[in-house]
């Protein structure tokens, strides 16, 4: 089968593939107000049935001067694929406030919609609307 050997700066390689697979990608993307810069692997299963057909080789956070390294290779076997919610990295994976940029942490709880809030935002909104 076709797979995606995919390295970042020289560090063992992933391969990417699966004997079930309908289609498979790679993300790089950068988003300039929150400083993220990612690389992502997704892919879909032949049968797809839910949410969790849809899976996930990894997720790298990445910065200036790395180096991605890609290889389209045929191999018999590939590293497994998880699905993205039960992965360390979505789980790991950083929520910023649409208004301040502020990184969710531990103590600072978020409101998670189409955008991310923080609370502290929220409360400058109510107090902005208690006394406007
Ligand atoms: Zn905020």
């Amino acid at each position: 089968m076709l797979c995606f050997e995919v390295s970042v700066n020289d560090k063992q390689p992933i391969t990417m593939g699966h004997k079930e697979l309908a289609h498979m990608s790679l993300s790089l993307s950068y988003t300039p107000e929150v400083s993220s810069l990612n690389l992502s692997s997704f892919g879909g299963l032949r049968k797809v049935t839910s949410r969790d057909d849809v899976v996930s080789w990894f997720e790298s956070e990445l910065s200036a001067g790395d180096q991605i390294s890609i290889k389209i290779v045929e191999s018999l076997k590939a590293d497994n694929p998880v699905t993205p919610n039960s992965t360390k990295a979505e789980k790991q994976r950083t929520l910023y406030c649409a208004f301040c940029g502020s990184p969710k942490t531990d103590d600072c709880r978020m409101v998670v919609s189409v955008l991310c809030i923080c609370e502290k935002c929220v409360a400058l909104c109510q107090s902005v609307l208690n006394n406007g």
